[in-house]
């Protein structure tokens, strides 16, 4: 008997999101064509507290727009985790700029502050801060290491909507922020992103840019006084986005609800460890993960082997991108390359009920038991 099957995540769409959809296809033409993007801009903001917020069609246009606009260009490097979605690194060659990928840290997956320096040379333009799957980086760290080396810091908060550093919401910790809105992220409009910054004059760049490069100021119609982009949102994916602003806080605590779950039957058992939440912080746990100590001998074929024999969709950790052909292969960070080998991201969509959760705890627990059990034979 085949057991029903558990996707890892898909969104929550209620009658309201079907509302504001309807309404924006209906009635947001003409005069209109703009208001629920302006309206997901404002309600963005006060949500991140953010002074601006500019809606994109992707979390990519954004950093790759909000990259061009901090004027990163031809052979300069930008550093990063290596442990990320290549969404991260792949804008930096739009520009004809390096990505540089240093080692993470092994609790928070997140970029190592300590491996920064020593990653720094004469062209490097800025520093990416990736919080990976709702957990936080050490944003003190980081903003002290930019300061010192006169170096922007850019926050990729695509995993990160809802979490908080020390009651600052993250992506407006650095120059800017970005977020994505694909249908896998805490809330959706089908594809999406949103660039966030308390800086007036880069607001004002990116405003060009984002409108191939026509000014505000520029009186003559169709004309740009530059290349800019489009990655604009539409207005029918902004009303989308309205409705789940709306829910948003529902959304993120039903996130953590899921996790604590998780956390609940699993965080005692010895050789794991799941996303931790520093004190004064908040994770979001976009992804709840587990990581296997190395004796438990849990890797990652066991891990997909088992969860797929259950029909689980549980997703691997991210590869290290320096492991892919298209970057610079020549690294070394250890825990990028070790901690995937045993990791893996549990389901963790907003309908997942308790029945579905305990059938991956069970899996999970029932791997350690047996690795426990294979052990003592081994010892006997
Ligand atoms: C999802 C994701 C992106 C890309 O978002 P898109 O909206 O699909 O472009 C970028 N960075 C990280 C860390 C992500 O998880």
């Amino acid at each position: 008997m085949n057991k029903q099957k558990i996707p890892y995540t898909k969104p929550s769409i209620t009658e309201r999101e079907v509302e504001l959809v309807t309404d924006a296809a209906r009635n947001g033409w003409g005069e209109k064509c703009y208001e629920y993007i302006h309206q997901f801009e404002k309600a963005f903001s006060k949500y991140t507290g953010a002074k601006y917020a500019i809606a994109t069609s992707s979390c990519t246009g954004a950093l790759h727009m909000g990259m061009a606009a901090l004027n990163i260009g031809p052979d300069d490097e930008v550093i990063l985790a290596d442990t990320n979605w290549i969404a991260t690194a792949a804008p930096i060659t739009y520009l004809g700029a390096k990505p540089v990928f240093v080692d993470i840290l092994p609790d928070t997956w997140c970029i190592d502050p300590e491996r920064i320096e020593a990653a720094i040379t004469s062209k490097t333009k800025a520093i990416i801060a990736v919080h990976l799957y709702g957990n936080l980086c050490e944003m003190d760290k980081l903003l002290e290491i930019g300061k010192k080396f006169n170096l922007p810091i850019i926050e990729d908060s695509a995993e990160a909507l809802g979490s908080y550093y020390q009651n600052k919401h993250t992506g407006t910790l650095g120059e800017f922020g970005t977020f994505s809105f694909h249908g896998t992220k805490t809330m959706t409009t089908g594809e999406g992103g949103m660039l966030i910054t308390n800086n007036d004059a880069l607001y004002e760049r990116l405003l060009t840019l984002s409108n191939h490069g026509r000014s505000r100021s520029q009186k003559k119609q169709f004309w740009p006084d530059e290349i800019g982009f489009k990655y604009k949102m539409s207005n029918i994916q902004a009303a989308l986005g309205c409705a789940q602003i709306e829910r948003l806080n529902e959304l993120v605590d039903r996130k953590r609800e899921i996790f604590f779950y998780y956390y609940e039957h699993l965080s005692k058992i010895n050789g794991i460890s799941m996303n931790p939440e520093q004190l004064g912080n908040k994770n979001s746990y976009w992804m709840p993960t587990i990581a296997f100590d190395n004796d438990t001998n849990i890797t990652r074929s066991v891990l997909i082997d088992k969860f797929s024999s259950e029909n689980i969709d549980a997703r691997v950790f991210f590869w290290p991108l320096s492991s892919l052909s298209q970057f610079d292969t020549s690294n070394s960070n250890p825990l990028a390359y070790d901690i995937p080998e045993r990791a893996i991201n549990l389901p963790s969509y907003y309908d997942i009920n308790r029945e579905q959760q305990n059938r991956v705890i069970d899996v999970i627990r029932g791997l350690l038991i047996n690795r426990t059990l294979l052990a003592k034979k081994v010892i006997e």
